[in-house]
Formats: structure tokens, sequence, C-alpha cells
């Protein structure tokens, strides 16, 4: 077995029955997961992890669109282990060198050399972060009353409550109220063009004209900021032509709201470029981090300020941003960071991700023979096959058809461990991922779909 250690049956027993009794998994039925057994991982390589059970698995979301530099690098744990033993955390009000040198590092990789990194522990802290950085930029740049905050429908930015109020997706429970101030506009879907249009640039204009609409109704002077994911995973991987982000900049200009965009999922090479926002020639305000910058190898957030925002918050008492994350910046993270960073620069894993995205796109393309594919998407390693009840009407199937819960199964048959399968299938690899393991995943990919329309009576 892969780990080089075996676990015995009562062992496993013993664990699932601890996990049955005291665990409270994220986003998960409980009554669920105790009927089936935990999923408990024990070992990663590459692309590969390898359960409990010793069933290798291939990793085609990266675990949670994150595991960017692979599993199971030794540089990052001895990096994390050094600062461990030389301190381990600094005391209040100070800082140590890895977290210096990490807001450097991001600084030589962003389109503003000059931009400042204010650090915290995860996404959904970073989008917090940022929105109240947006906030208080807008109280020291002469909008006092500015306080809303305008995203998009069926987006996701986290689950803590400000940022679940931004996503509005079924996928985090807002379990109460929304944040005052949430404005939510179209999302871009070439798909299915929610406000119309015919070609992708109309569509995507009239997406991104949405923001204007919503800024003059709202009244300019009280809105903060537009957040969004350069593209998104959680609406379905529609990629926009650079026309949508290039509009959603004018826009931002025009009215002095402030632009953010969410890289939590696509920062740090996922698209084929450092930033995703390099694909749309774009440069936001601000931008959050958190995910890949340590490839998950210790949690780590970021909120990157470009000069422009930063250099308002320099002054007196006033300007400070009193906002105060413990944990942020840990240097043990940093460091972890750091590592990681080196491990992406010296393989090439941006460029990597862009040669092998140009292959998986390519490969998936006679995925179209099934009748059940209505639409293959995506950039980069962020690519997604949609399945459809009808090609014509695009009508997506019903839960009922058990996708999301026969879909899985199939693909772990073919060596495949997905994430939330269903009429969206995504792809999402290490950037780390080979030519063969690609071409592995397609054809996992192609025969799961195939053993699915087996069981539907589709063919
Ligand atoms: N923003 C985006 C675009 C995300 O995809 C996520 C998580 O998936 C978050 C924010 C929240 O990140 P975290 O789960 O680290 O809090």
């Amino acid at each position: 077995m892969a780990t080089g250690q075996t676990f015995s049956g009562e062992r496993i027993e013993e664990l699932q029955q601890i996990a049955g009794e005291h665990l409270f998994m994220h986003a998960m039925q409980t009554k669920d997961w105790r009927e089936s057994g935990l999923q408990i991982f024990v070992k990663g390589e590459g692309c590969w992890v390898t359960d409990i059970e010793g069933n290798r698995l291939f990793d085609m979301t990266s675990s949670l669109w994150y595991k960017s530099a692979g599993y199971g690098h030794k540089e990052i744990a001895d990096a994390a282990y050094r600062q461990m033993l030389e301190i381990s955390s600094p005391p209040a009000w100070s800082t140590a060198i890895p977290t210096i040198e990490l807001s450097g590092k991001i600084a030589e990789h962003y389109h503003d050399k000059d931009a400042r990194t204010f650090f915290v522990s995860g996404g959904s802290e970073a989008v917090e972060t940022a929105v109240k950085m947006a906030k208080k930029y807008q109280i020291l740049s002469g909008k006092p009353r500015a306080y809303k905050v305008i995203s998009r429908r069926n987006s996701y930015h986290g689950s803590t409550a400000m940022a679940v109020s931004l996503g509005r997706s079924a996928a985090a429970d807002p379990a109460g109220p929304e944040m005052v101030g949430a404005v939510h506009v179209a999302n871009y879907d070439a798909y299915r063009p929610p406000l119309g249009g015919e070609t992708k640039e109309e569509i995507a204009l009239k997406c991104a004209d949405d923001f204007e609409t919503a800024i003059v109704h709202q009244g300019p002077e009280t809105v903060a900021a537009m957040i969004a994911e350069p593209v998104s995973q959680m609406s379905g991987i529609h990629v926009p032509p650079p026309a949508y982000w290039q509009r959603l900049r004018e826009i931002a200009d025009k009215y002095d709201v402030v632009l953010i965009a969410d890289e939590v999922i696509t920062g740090f090479g996922r698209l084929g470029e450092w930033f995703g926002m390099t694909c749309f020639g774009v440069a936001p305000d601000i931008t959050t981090v958190a995910k890949a910058i340590t490839s998950g190898y210790a949690p780590l957030g970021a909120v990157i300020a470009s000069k422009n925002v930063a250099d308002a918050f320099m002054g007196g008492e006033a300007e400070t941003f009193r906002h105060i994350i413990t944990f942020g910046g840990h240097p043990v993270s940093a460091a972890a960071a750091l590592a990681n960073i080196a491990i992406i620069e010296r393989d090439d894993l941006v460029g990597n991700a862009k040669r092998m995205g140009e292959r998986l796109s390519e490969r998936l393309q006679p995925l179209y023979e099934h009748p059940i594919v209505g639409d293959i998407r995506g950039i980069g390693l962020l690519q997604t096959v949609e399945l459809v009840r009808d090609r014509d009407t695009k009508e997506s199937f019903p839960s009922e058809a058990g996708l999301a819960d026969r879909l899985p199964d199939l693909l772990a048959e073919r060596g495949m461990l997905s994430f939330r399968v269903g009429n969206i299938v995504s792809m999402c690899p290490p950037l780390c991922v080979s030519e063969d393991e690609i071409d592995f995943m397609v054809k996992s990919v192609d025969g799961a779909i195939g053993a699915m329309e087996n069981e539907l009576g589709v063919r």
C-alpha cells in the first residue's frame, strides 16, 4: 500500500465511531455520512491520494480547488517545521521574516509592483477584510456614505456572515438575514444568458451593464465596492470575454467604486497566469487570495491592496486600518507559502497549467458525442463538462435522475476522486498534472458519462 502504513479493520471502525459521535463535518449531512462512513485519506503524492482502505485515486478537483503544487512536498513541510522551531509566532504588533518575505514575493508576481498585502487565515476572512478595507477606503477618500457592495448571484465568496451574503448561492447557509447593503446583479453565463444577447460579447456587456444599472439605482454615493471572481467555479466556470472585465473596470472608475477580484480559486496559476485577472487585461483595486497560496499545506489568506488603496491608509490614527486577525499571516503558513511558491516557480507550474489546460480542452471536445453533454468550457486547469437532459432546450437533469449520487461512484470506479459532481463535472487537477494524467482524467470522465447514459437509458 502506498502509505507504507496499513490500518486494521478495528482501527478504521474505531475512527468511524469517534467521527460518528463527535465530528461535525462542513456542509455534509451527519445522518448520511454516518450511514455510509466517512472517506478518510491518509496519504497524498503528486495528483494522487490514498484513503485509509488503500484505494488510490486521482484528485480531479485538487481537494477543494487548492492543491496546486500537488501532494507530498517535503520541502514545504521542512520550511514549516523549521519556522515552528525558530519562532512559531511573533509577539503582538510585530511580525516574522517569512511574512515579510511573502508580501514581497506576492508583489513580484502581481500587476502592481507596489501592492501591499494584509494577511488573514483563509478565503472567507480575505473577502470580509477586502470589503471592510474598501468601505474604509471610501470613508477616507470622501465617500463616507458608501456601504453597499454589489456582487453576482450564484457566486461563492465564503461562508462567514458577510461573505455568504455576497455569494448568494445554495452552497452556504445564510441562517438569517443578509448583510445590510448587499446588492446582487446577474452573473455572466453565455450558455443560458440571463439578460439575453447573441454573441459572447453582447451577453457579457449586458451582464456587465447590470452593475451600472444597480449602482445608478442604489445611488452611486452609497456604493463602496463591486466583487466578482475572474471565472466563477460556483456558477459553472463560464469564461467571460475580456470585454466583460474591461467594462466592469470602466463602471467602477466612473462611479468611484472599488473593484475587488476574488481570486481565492484562480490566484497562483489556476488559469495559466499567476493571477486570473491577467487573462482579461484588467487591474483590480483589491484582490483576495487563499487556497493555492500554500497549496493547502497550511491555512492562509491574503488581501492584496493596490498602491492607490493602500496609500489611503497612510496618515494618523483615523487612517489606520483597525482590523485584527490573530493568526493572519502566521509565519508557519507564510514559510509554507514561500516554499510552495518556490515550487510553482521552479517547476513552471503556471506555464504547465496553461499547456495542460489547452490539452484538456482539446481532449474534451470528442465528449460532445455523448447526447447528454450540453457544453464544454473553461480555461487553464479550471474546466467543466455540463450535462443536460435536452441539448436543444438546455434543460438540466432533475435531482431525481440521480446524477449527483451516481457520478461520484462511476468516476471512482475509473480512478477519479471528484467533488460535488452532478449536472456539472468540474475538472481542476493540481497544476503539476502531466500529459498522461490529463488523458487518463478525460478517459475516466468519458467512461463515467457513458456509464451514466446507460443507467439513464439514453443510449
Ligand atoms: N472565495 C471564493 C471564490 C471561494 O471559492 C472560496 C472557497 O471556496 C472562498 C472565497 C472562501 O474561502 P475559505 O473556504 O478559505 O474561507
